[in-house]
């Protein structure tokens, strides 16, 4: 690593020791520990590891009066530098709702914390800088995470059911989860499976009564939900609010509370979506039986934009030995190659090279899947970002106004979209990477349809398998639940 791109991480990323990440400032914004040992046991260990690097500690008051008068750039890299520590006082989970206009696959989403020490300047956090911009880990203890989890897997197992049905899949979102996760919440006594099970059930049967859902549909729905062996797969993302690991070595959240949960819950299965290379906690669970069920999901792009968007970050070959090393101890990889981004200068000969430096690390047979999405960007981001970096080449000339699309973001023209597209798959494609599935992420519905003519037959992109959940499944669970799911609904 150059010695000016290590001085970058250190103004970017507060105090760096050995490479990990630790803050300059904390903040407690908890208001009481009364009768909660657990949650103060954590806080206290999270703030020992801080000081142990330095940190000082500042009131809310104190940090809420520096922040008046700063500009756009002092605010963000202030926040960057302070660690804000609080209590999720709703569900850890919840059920990530479609961006308006565009196609994705139904996820459910893990949330430990947001915004995260890495500095991307298309980040889509800065949407929230002016309310609110520090680095933020829920410190929650083990049993709330754990009672999340249970009762997550007993609405994920009656929403795979709702997504077999057109009348009911469109009506998911981040809504109905809360109401479930509340009803769930307020009537379990023991929160035995089956007990979750049958109020789950219930839950149900009122919200097809809601929704008028025709007959046969209701009928075979709740045959499904009633059925004891209707037991899907789910598959838990710990990485979309924050990066799954950047923080780890102070949280060990990961480590301690969500992969022992998940790996004692019958189906369930967890990403770890980062762009760190901080993987030694894994070590302890290489030799676990359950061990697929831990999947690392790696956000690469090409080094050249590294460099240019993602200043301190670590380097795309830094990235790729460290996930070599993790795959050598059998864990899944889902590479997340995102956002691409469309420059001059920057075209096939860039995305060669780097399909040419993956497969150095990660050969075809290391890789169960991977995902791909254009540079997107929402209205307050774009805002706050030309605010912080006035003269960032990322605020492209290219951009279409969402007014202009199915989407609410600014994107670059669906040609370019599509053409990168196409390139990065035929590229991955030739070099032996045709086996593996893939999608592109978060794409418009326009975006979807040009993708899947007959002109664009080779990229191999399903559009119904992504939208109803199955190829994720499939990729990341290699197994067929839904597919068996649906013969079961068929009957
Ligand atoms: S890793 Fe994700 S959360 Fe962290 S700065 Fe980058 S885009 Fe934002």
């Amino acid at each position: 690593m150059s010695p000016i791109r290590d001085l970058s991480r250190a103004i970017n990323r507060g105090i760096l020791i050995m490479d990990y990440f630790y803050p300059k400032y904390y903040v407690v914004g908890i208001d009481s520990f009364e009768n909660k040992p657990d949650l103060m046991a954590r806080v206290k260990k999270i703030i020992e590891k801080c000081e142990a690097h330095g940190a000082i500690q500042k009131t809310t008051e104190e940090a809420k009066q520096e922040l008046k008068g700063l500009s756009a750039k002092e605010r963000y890299d202030l926040g960057k530098q302070t660690l804000q520590i609080e209590e999720l006082k709703r569900s850890s989970v919840h059920f990530f709702n479609n961006p308006k206009g565009a196609v994705e696959s139904p996820k459910i989403i893990i949330n430990h914390g947001m915004i995260c020490p890495h500095s991307c300047q298309y980040c889509y956090w800065q949407k929230d800088l002016f309310t609110r911009s520090r680095i933020t880990i829920y410190a929650n203890p083990k049993k709330r995470f754990e009672a999340d989890l249970k009762v997550a897997m007993a609405i994920w197992r009656v929403f795979s059911a709702f997504l077999r049905i057109p009348s009911s899949k469109d009506r998911l979102g981040y809504g109905l989860f809360a109401k479930f996760d509340e009803g769930l919440k307020r009537n379990g006594k023991d929160f035995s499976e089956d007990e979750l099970n049958k109020i789950c059930s219930g839950l149900a049967e009122k919200a097809l009564d809601e929704w008028k859902t025709p007959q046969a549909d209701r009928k075979a729905l709740m045959a499904l939900i009633e059925n004891p062996n209707h037991s899907p797969n789910a598959v838990f993302n710990s990485g979309e609010d924050n990066d799954s690991v950047a923080l780890e070595h102070i949280t060990d959240v990961q480590k301690d509370i969500l992969i022992p949960t998940i790996l004692s819950l019958d189906k369930a299965h967890i990403m770890l979506r980062t762009k760190s290379i901080h993987y030694d906690f894994l070590e302890q669970f290489k030799d676990h039986e359950k061990k697929d069920r831990i999947i690392i999901s790696p956000s690469l792009m090409q080094q050249e934009f590294i460099e240019k968007y993602e200043p301190g970050n670590y380097s795309l070959k830094e990235r790729l030995k460290a996930l070599e090393k993790v795959a050598g101890w059998g864990f899944k990889i889902f590479p997340c190659f995102s956002p691409l981004i469309y420059e001059r200068g920057y075209g096939e000969e860039t995305v060669k090279q780097f399909v040419k430096t993956l497969k150095e690390y990660l050969p075809p047979e290391r890789i169960v899947y991977y995902t791909l999405g254009s540079l997107r960007l929402g209205k307050m981001a774009l805002r706050n970002i030309r605010m912080i970096r006035p003269d960032t080449a990322l605020d492209s000339p290219y951009f279409v106004h969402p007014k202009h699309s199915s989407g609410d973001k600014f994107r670059y023209p669906k040609i370019i979209r599509t053409k990168m597209y196409a390139s990065f798959i035929r590229e991955m494609n030739a070099n032996g990477y045709d086996k593996v599935a893939r999608y592109v992420q978060t794409e418009t519905v326009e975006g979807w349809k040009a993708l899947t003519t007959d002109k664009y037959k080779d990229l191999g992109l399903d559009i119904d398998k992504c939208r109803s959940g199955e190829l994720d499944l499939e990729a990341l669970t290699q197994t067929e639940t839904l597919v068996h799911t649906s013969r079961v609904l068929a009957a």
